[in-house]
């Protein structure tokens, strides 16, 4: 049986529930984009089924933020998933500000540990800086998915070295995350 992955790329492409933006991009062009390079990477690999929460560059979920969120998280736990990753691009009023982070809902779990192996997969690949794996259970989706669930925050859009590897690394972005998922499940790279 195949290991389920859902891939929540953040944000819908316009209001409402649009992301972050910085240095000419948009948040969620890039999370759409490294979502469609990671679902199909792992469609490639018997081992893994994936889906993406946007399947065209123009599908827009939800009505407000909440109902946004609750569509991605929905069709996560409907499908059942196994796994949750959710893309995001972090900002800052800081232009400074730079680095990839992951969140978990809490220390020690089994989405703890798979965030632990895509972050060092991000940072070793892409070269940005590690932040760390974070702990924030009042994020919406690690709070009401039903699997180990993660937020990667890819890097700091407002920040000019990380948007520039935003928007010319985002296939390795997704190709890091699924290093990141043969690492944790302790698979050899391809089947
Ligand atoms: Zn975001």
């Amino acid at each position: 049986m195949a290991i389920k992955i859902f891939i929540d790329q953040g944000h819908n492409p316009e209001n409402v529930n649009a992301g972050a933006e910085g240095n000419n991009l948009r948040e969620q062009d890039i999370t759409y984009n490294v979502g469609i390079y990671l679902r199909d990477l792992l469609n490639n690999d018997s081992r893994f089924e994936a889906r993406t929460s946007r399947n065209t560059p123009t599908e827009i979920l939800g009505y407000n933020n909440t109902s946004s969120l609750r569509a991605r998280v929905d069709a996560a736990n409907s499908w059942p998933a196994n796994y949750f990753i959710s893309l995001h691009c972090n900002a800052s009023d800081n232009p400074n500000y730079n680095g990839t982070e992951v969140y978990v809902a809490q220390a020690f779990s089994q989405a703890y540990y798979l965030a632990e192996y895509i972050l060092n997969a991000i940072v070793a690949r892409v070269g940005t800086r590690d932040n760390g794996v974070r702990i924030n259970p009042s994020l919406y989706v690690l709070r009401n998915t039903t699997m180990p669930a993660l937020l990667v925050e890819m890097g700091y859009i407002t920040n000019f070295e990380d948007a520039q590897k935003l928007r010319d690394d985002q296939y390795q972005f997704a190709y890091a995350i699924y290093e990141g998922l043969l690492t944790y499940f302790g698979f050899s790279p391809q089947a």
